[in-house]
């Protein structure tokens, strides 16, 4: 779809993105579904085309683009694969951000670079087995050495964390100040090699398999105190601004997911006939497809305007796009598992078979209403803007 919201650069990066998509990704994610691997060289393929870097200024190796052209390659990946487009996020949005926002110029210097080049990959470590939606109820602790006042001592056990296995560094949010509650939490930049940092198993899910998630598990780690983001006891704010941009990365997500089903149901119900003539013939099946294609319009458009607004603030606006990223988020999140299921239907028998891709589709899109936000939780948030 055309849209205002776009201009020509946007529509370049898109079609450099979908081209990719179409070539690299299509058919090789069948067998990453399987074998639950990520190719290496498609990895590095992706870093070198600079789709990891894309907000990053060029001086620290990126692109300098902005949220609207992440979403255009959000899209453009989900559509053939879900895995592929949460690294794209898991670069650009939970694994930047953080540092874009509350980097020294060291820190930026150091670590941007390599998250923009692919090389690097920058895990970003909140959630804990006792703390989801409640993440500021973490109890992960980073107490000071008391034999060298330079360095903080962390224990505790992050879970679910995206790209873990395969991270160089995670970014560890831990209680400095336990009495302070979600005001005593503090980010620090830890090395997956230190002493101390160890991967828990692999999880097995249901979808978005070739994407590796794990447990974190922190034994004694020591970490300097160069190593902390931003402020002491500030950290929680860090992690709430880096998950308001990264709602807008699941909702691109679930747009782009959702387009390719569609895609692929149309297709579908244009070739296979029953009763003599091709499903796509059926208005039962036409007004059930025409409600997907509108909901899925509409979860686009809430999805550009957040990105929009957020563009708008990074240049210094004043605009708070935190209501508009979160209605975006829970109702592409929503929608995009409706319409996929929609999609799955109009294959009949086929569409639970896993020779077809909308059994994968299916089952890759289930989570995008549950991480970053659940869809309550931006329920939560909208209505604390409502009734504020
Ligand atoms: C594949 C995957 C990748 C992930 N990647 C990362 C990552 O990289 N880094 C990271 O830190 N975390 C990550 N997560 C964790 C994810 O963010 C959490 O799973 C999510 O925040 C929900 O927390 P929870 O699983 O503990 O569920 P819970 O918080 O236990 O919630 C259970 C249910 O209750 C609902 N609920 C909870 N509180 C309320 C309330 N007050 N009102 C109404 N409903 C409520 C929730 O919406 C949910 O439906 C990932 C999770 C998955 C599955």
């Amino acid at each position: 779809m055309k849209s205002p919201f776009f201009n020509e650069d946007h529509e370049m990066i898109r079609d450099l993105a979908r081209e990719f998509a179409e070539g690299e990704l299509k058919d090789a994610a069948v067998e990453m579904d399987k074998t639950e691997e990520f190719p290496q060289e498609i990895l590095d393929a992706m870093g070198e085309m600079g789709l990891f870097g894309l907000e990053i200024p060029e001086e620290y190796g990126g692109a300098g683009m902005d949220v609207r052209s992440y979403v255009c390659v959000m899209e453009e990946i989900a559509k053939h694969c879900a895995s592929a487009a949460v690294f794209v996020s898991g670069f650009n949005s939970l694994g930047s951000a953080p540092i874009l926002m509350d980097g020294t110029e060291e820190q930026k210097q150091k670590y941007l670079p390599g998250i923009a080049s692919g090389k690097e990959f920058m895990a970003f470590g909140l959630t804990e087995p006792n703390a989801g939606s409640d993440a500021g109820s973490m109890t992960t602790s980073a107490v000071v050495d008391p034999s060298d006042p330079d360095y903080y001592i962390i224990n505790g056990r992050k879970c679910f964390i995206t790209g873990a296995p395969i991270a160089t560094n995670c970014l560890v949010y831990a209680k400095t100040s336990p009495e302070k509650g979600s005001k005593g939490i503090t980010c620090f930049i830890v090395g997956m090699d230190q002493e101390g940092v160890s991967v828990g198993k692999h999880e097995e899910k249901m979808g978005q398999r070739a994407n590796p998630t794990s447990d974190v598990i922190l034994e004694d780690v020591r970490v300097h105190k160069d190593q902390i983001l931003g402020t002491v006891d500030e950290g929680f704010m860090n992690a709430l601004k880096t998950l308001s941009l990264g709602r807008v990365g699941v909702s691109s997500l679930s747009i782009g997911m959702a387009q390719g089903a569609m895609d692929l149901a149309v297709e579908h119900m244009k070739e296979r006939k029953q009763f003599g003539k091709p499903l796509a013939k059926f208005q039962a099946l036409q007004f059930k497809m025409a409600e997907a294609e509108t909901k899925l319009n509409a979860a686009r458009l809430l999805t550009y305007n957040a990105a929009y607004l957020l563009d708008m603030q990074h240049e210094g606006e004043k605009v708070d796009p935190t209501k508009d990223a979160a209605m975006a988020k829970f109702f592409a999140a929503d929608t995009a598992i409706e319409v996929i299921s929609t999609c799955l239907q109009m294959f009949g028998g086929y569409g639970y078979s896993r020779e077809y891709p909308i059994e994968r589709i299916y089952r890759d899109v289930r989570v995008n209403s549950i991480y970053e936000g659940s869809s309550e939780i931006q329920k939560i948030v909208i209505a604390g803007k409502l009734f504020k």
